[in-house]
């Protein structure tokens, strides 16, 4: 059995814990949290680079910018903490052979997001991709067509994209409304 899993508040607390710490970071870094989450809900639909994001907002409140970097990777460093500890116990049992993520969004970002939360290495392949995930979820089932193949995702937008006729050895899993 192979299993897909997407990153963001599947994997990783995205909403719960690491927007919290990302909006209190630039806080310190001079920010208000009101200005950061309304600009957010502006720029969270498109492809969100952090960077740019902080960049932004560094430029309307008179923050030397020579501080990106240094914002970027305290927001970035922590993410190890906010790993789904449990379903990442649940992996580790599946094994890397069989597991896969394809998450949504901005190259560099979502690939920091990874890469800071240390949990690349349980996974066979991993796919970031600007818009659906169908085409990505068809090749993992044809390339696997003799076993059943469980795709979890928290958004149904991208569970209902897929076309299951494509795919006659997909399960889909609403997570975390539904076990696998
Ligand atoms: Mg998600």
């Amino acid at each position: 059995m192979k299993y897909i899993f997407d990153f963001d508040d599947v994997l990783f607390n995205n909403t719960a814990q690491f927007k919290k710490h990302m909006f209190s970071t630039l806080a310190e870094a001079g920010v208000e949290e009101h200005e950061a989450r309304a600009y957010y809900l502006e720029v969270r639909e498109k492809e969100f680079s952090l960077k740019n994001f902080i960049n932004i907002l560094f430029d309307r409140n008179g923050i030397n910018k020579s501080e990106i970097n240094e914002v970027y990777k305290k927001i970035m460093t922590e993410c190890s903490k906010f790993v789904n500890t449990s379903l990442i116990d649940k992996v580790k049992k599946i094994g890397k052979e069989n597991c896969y993520i394809i998450t949504n969004g901005e190259q560099e970002f979502n690939s920091d997001k990874i890469k800071y939360s240390s949990i690349g290495d349980l996974f066979k392949e991993i796919y970031i991709v600007p818009g659906s995930k169908k085409e990505i979820v068809e090749k993992i089932c044809a390339q696997n067509k003799n076993e059943k193949v469980i795709f979890i995702d928290d958004k149904q937008k991208f569970i209902e994209d897929i076309d299951l006729a494509k795919c006659p050895n997909l399960k889909t899993v609403l997570f975390p409304l539904e076990s696998f």
